[in-house]
């Protein structure tokens, strides 16, 4: 870009990379706290998108698919810039858990933060402030929790901002995951986490397409993950005319809600579903067994809707989700 970008303490001309800090406050031992900011700033003027992963300190594919992005970056053949914060939560992520370890709190539902308050309060504000300050489009690498078996799909918030959402299920089809879910922030959902404090809702709020990606599972690194961070973030900087080449688009599903399944009684689940297995109504889900091996329960699809990721850890105490879904109705089936 013809300008300078700066996000904390990385600095970049046109065609010149950075890395830098952005400095949140102090731990208590006086060193400070602060999350890294890479800044690739193109030779020529584009868009500026920005990366985001490890918001929960455990969701790892996003962390690697990120900076390996970042290294592959040619800024003599980019338009507009890239910038990358791959550990948004530094706070949770060395302690290679989900959430803040000193204050116990969830950095994704802190937003828009306090810098008077608790660190990871202050951390959301610190990074909300510069991610507005430069930010036309957003992603936020996120993984399913470790507990269970998941395959990539995206999230997106319907806020009641149109124009903006036009424009998020744009970035939507140019990264080209198979599922999309669209949450309703203004209804009553079935949502499996709470959505007050979520980064992409106060985004948007701002004017700023965002939105989340659930890649694979937490606390582990899969190669195939990894590629899918780059292939679709690659995809989405041609779609944007940041890089050459040509977008390759795949077909996609928009829903327009996802939700969580329970089984009824506690014992062991034996999943009979895959991720991305799509069911009618009445279809089995799994089997809930008892402590000798009966089958006392099966759990069934409520109606039409498509598996997400599967509770693999067999142990379910009563009224535990055993599958996350998205449900079919209302869909949209793009080729
Ligand atoms: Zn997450």
């Amino acid at each position: 870009m013809n300008r300078v970008i700066e996000v904390g303490t990385a600095k970049a001309g046109p065609n010149q990379k950075a890395q830098g800090e952005l400095v949140v406050c102090c731990y208590p031992d006086g060193n400070p706290c602060s999350l890294p900011v890479m800044v690739a700033n193109g030779a020529e003027d584009g868009c500026v998108l920005w990366l985001n992963a490890a918001l929960h300190g455990n969701e790892l594919n996003g962390v690697i698919g990120t900076m390996e992005l970042f290294r592959e970056i040619d800024t003599s053949q980019l338009r507009g810039a890239v910038i990358c914060t791959p550990i948004c939560n530094p706070l949770a992520f060395f302690h290679k858990q989900r959430l803040s370890w000193n204050d116990g709190m969830n950095l994704g539902e802190s937003y828009p933060g306090n810098e008077k308050g608790q660190m990871t309060e202050r951390l959301a504000a610190v990074h909300l402030s510069a991610v507005k300050k430069y930010a036309d489009y957003f992603i936020d690498f996120h993984a399913s929790g470790v507990t269970h078996h998941a395959m990539p799909y995206a999230v997106y918030k319907l806020c009641g901002y149109p124009d903006v959402e036009k424009k998020v299920e744009e970035l939507l089809r140019a990264f080209g995951i198979f599922i999309n879910c669209g949450v309703n922030t203004l209804a009553k959902t079935d949502e499996p986490v709470k959505l007050a404090g979520s980064l992409d809702i106060e985004l948007n709020r701002a004017g700023i397409p965002a939105f989340m990606l659930e890649i694979g599972n937490a606390a582990r690194l899969e190669r195939t993950m990894v590629d899918v961070v780059k292939n679709g973030t690659r995809n989405v900087m041609r779609h944007f005319k940041m890089i050459d080449g040509e977008e390759t688009h795949t077909a996609q599903i928009f829903v327009r809600a996802r939700g969580i399944i329970r089984c009824t009684c506690g014992g062991l689940t034996v999943p009979l579903v895959v991720p991305y297995q799509r069911l009618a109504k009445g279809d089995p889900i799994t089997d809930i067994l008892d402590r000798y091996g009966n089958i006392i329960e099966t759990v069934t699809a409520p109606e039409e809707l498509y598996i997400l990721s599967v509770k693999e850890d067999v142990v379910v105490q009563a009224g535990e989700r055993v599958v996350f879904v998205a449900y079919a109705r209302d869909s949209q089936i793009i080729n």
